[in-house]
């Protein structure tokens, strides 16, 4: 299992370095974006902590094209307030971000937050019925319309990763620049409605603000 560091500046690679390998993470450093690209590829590594400002490509074009071939979490080192707004704003796909200058306590606790969340199973009870497109909770069909579906097993198939309202519409829209971003939340309104119909206590969509939704990996 290896993280993979894309930071142009040593000082500050080596920091995160060193607190990943005295936690016991294997990490592997690339000063950058083409470089990471390669490795995205060829390597599959379990994360990625992704700066920004890089010497010959944005960090933002890096994050779309990693998100083209690959659903690995990605954590941005923003240097600016600007850079912030464009994380939350482009809605790139992006997991998380840390801005600079950080502790490196938390960005390893960043890091083993979304490794644990990454490869767990969906919250029990739920089943995507593909021939059908039905979703059943607890043995009971939610009634979802289509679009509702498609959102619904996007979130259930990525359980623990946090997508882009954008994402989710190109998932579930055949044309999804004729729909605006707030349709999803209307859908996802919905969506829990209907969950609730059938488990009142039920809550396995997460809303992260500024970043999208994701499908919780335990119950709540
Ligand atoms: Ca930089």
């Amino acid at each position: 299992m290896t993280i993979l560091i894309v930071e142009d500046e040593p000082a500050i690679a080596d920091t995160v370095l060193y607190a990943l390998q005295s936690e016991g993470l294997a990490a592997h450093w690339v000063q950058n974006g083409r470089d990471a690209l390669e490795y995205a590829q060829q390597h599959g590594p379990e994360l990625v902590v992704l700066d920004i400002g890089l010497p010959d490509m944005q960090g933002f074009d890096v994050c779309r094209q990693i998100r083209s071939f690959s659903n690995v979490p990605i954590i941005f080192l923003t240097a600016r307030n600007s850079e912030i707004d464009q994380v939350l704003g482009l809605e790139l796909g992006a997991d998380d971000y840390v801005t600079k200058p950080f502790s490196p306590r938390v960005l390893t606790a960043r890091i083993r937050s979304r490794l644990r969340t990454a490869p767990e199973r969906p919250a029990t009870g739920i089943q995507i019925d593909r021939e059908g497109k039905r979703i059943l909770m607890n043995g009971q069909d939610l009634n979802l319309t289509r679009y509702e579906y498609e959102i619904l097993a996007t979130l259930i198939r990525g359980t623990g990763r946090v997508f882009s309202r954008q994402q989710l519409m190109d998932s579930a829209w055949d044309e999804p620049d004729a729909s605006f971003d707030r349709t999803i939340d209307t859908h996802i309104k919905t969506i829990r409605q209907k969950i609730r119909t059938v488990d009142p206590e039920a809550d396995p969509i997460e809303t992260r603000r500024g970043l999208g939704y994701a499908f919780r990996t335990t119950p709540s």
